[in-house]
């Protein structure tokens, strides 16, 4: 398989997860490289549901390597918990998981911080975070007082540790929030680091050598692009970058490296938390694609906010990440919808009209999706295993969105299950 990219094109929960899964079975190697455990993957494949947070899901077939690159940030306590979980399912992950010297590590004064903070806000200011310490374990790298992976065998880590904790203690006071026990802190930490040292390894060098050798490399992103810290809709977004930029300096794969894109979109939208969302539905439609998409959370179980397909976002997503390829998810969700609304462009409040996404969230305030109308197809389709067998109907919908947002179709799935997965070329 040439070297593949794979990005969310939306808000995130597009379903890569299973598009992943199958372009795994291709790859070699597989990298994680963005975002926190925060994220979540959920692959159903032999029968079981394994939901997956930082770890890569190619750890689920055997023979593949896996990397948390240098992109990502890691919470040693909550990886410990995946490798625990995976190995209580039959899965061992030891030998074939490598996490960067480089990663950033999100520790427990983080997730105090990340808390208290988002209960400090107003409630219109609050982004709506996981309270996972993502954002604040970013805001050290980028101040530069992270501590990285390689860290964790370092003498001196438990002292970091402890003074860490302590000038955490101080701000967390301030706040009237509550605060840390530094020595259970370190006796937590001393413990982590013995057992991710198996683990640890140097990345770059690592994945770069597997490029020479002529594996091939999957680069696997988190959330989505709406959610980049660059080009989403900036504050109510993600603390990294998914878009495939973000890939290459969260893996040190060089871009003349990269052989192509993939675009992972829904065929309707959804969002979770707070921020702009042109396109939702407030109404029985939104809750009717909620139940039947099982949009809730894989990591918080947050009730998604749904909304009919969005084209502007689908095209601004194509030029971003230089979508070569698109997997659409999620068809079967609109089988019982009589007619089904696609935004083509935003219209503001003075006429003026949008095809591109505004960076201004105080213009996409005042705009209002444009849409058009196709007729629903009325017909199960998740039992359908070639594109040719879908609806008329189906097919005149998933066409008008290609030809919409540009690009090729590759996959299609109709369903949760790994064999709901129609491929074209990819
Ligand atoms: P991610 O955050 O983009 O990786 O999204 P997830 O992997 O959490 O996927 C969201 C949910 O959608 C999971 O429960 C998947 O099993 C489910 N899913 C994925 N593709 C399809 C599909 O084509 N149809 C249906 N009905 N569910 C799907």
């Amino acid at each position: 398989m040439p070297n593949t990219i794979l990005v969310g094109a939306q808000w995130g929960d597009e379903g890569k997860g299973k598009v992943i899964d199958v372009l795994t079975s291709q790859a070699d190697v597989i990298v994680r490289y963005q975002g926190g455990s925060n994220a979540g993957h959920t692959v159903i494949t032999g029968g079981k549901k394994y939901v997956l947070h930082l770890i890569p899901s190619g750890i689920l077939h055997p023979g593949k390597q896996c990397v948390i690159g240098n992109g990502a940030v890691m919470d040693p306590l909550d990886l410990i918990k995946e490798i625990e979980s995976l190995r209580a399912q039959g899965i061992e992950p030891s030998g074939r998981l490598f996490i960067s010297t480089r990663t950033h590590m999100v520790m427990q004064w983080h997730r105090a911080l990340d808390a208290a903070d988002e209960a400090r806000r107003s409630s219109d200011k609050k982004i709506g975070t996981t309270g996972r310490g993502i954002g604040p374990a970013y805001g050290a790298k980028v101040g530069r007082s992270g501590l990285r992976v390689g860290d964790l065998l370092s003498p001196d880590f438990l002292g970091e540790v402890k003074a860490a904790t302590e000038s955490t203690n101080a701000i967390l006071t301030s706040w009237g929030a509550p605060t840390l026990d530094v020595q259970s802190l370190v006796d937590i930490y001393r413990q982590a680091a013995i057992t991710l040292k198996p683990y640890i390894a140097d990345t770059v060098a690592y994945v770069n050598e597997a490029d020479r050798a002529g594996k091939s490399i999957l680069l696997e992103g988190a959330q989505g692009t709406m959610l980049d810290i660059d080009f989403g809709t900036y504050p109510f977004v993600t603390s990294s970058n998914p878009t495939s930029g973000g890939a290459c300096t969260g893996s040190g794969l060089p871009p003349r490296r990269i052989d192509r894109v993939v675009g992972v979109i829904k065929c309707y939208t959804t969002r979770v938390g707070a921020g702009p969302f042109p396109t939702e539905l407030t109404d029985a439609t939104g809750e009717q694609l909620r139940q039947k998409g099982g949009e809730f959370g894989a990591t918080t179980g947050r009730p998604r906010r749904c909304g009919w397909f969005d084209a502007v976002v689908g095209r601004y997503a194509a030029m971003v990440n230089g979508v070569d390829f698109w997997a659409m998810t999620k068809l079967d969700v609109l089988d019982d919808q009589p007619v089904i609304k696609i935004c083509t462009a935003y219209e503001r409040d003075d006429g003026v009209r949008y095809e591109t996404f505004p960076s201004d969230l105080s213009v996409l305030a005042r705009c209002k999706p444009v849409y058009e109308e196709m007729p629903g197809w009325m017909t199960p389709t998740s039992q359908t295993t070639r594109y040719e067998d879908l609806p008329l109907k189906a097919r005149a919908y998933v066409e008008r969105l290609v030809a919409l947002i540009g690009g090729r179709l590759g996959i299609l799935s109709v369903g949760p299950a790994r064999e709901t997965t129609l491929r074209m070329g990819l």
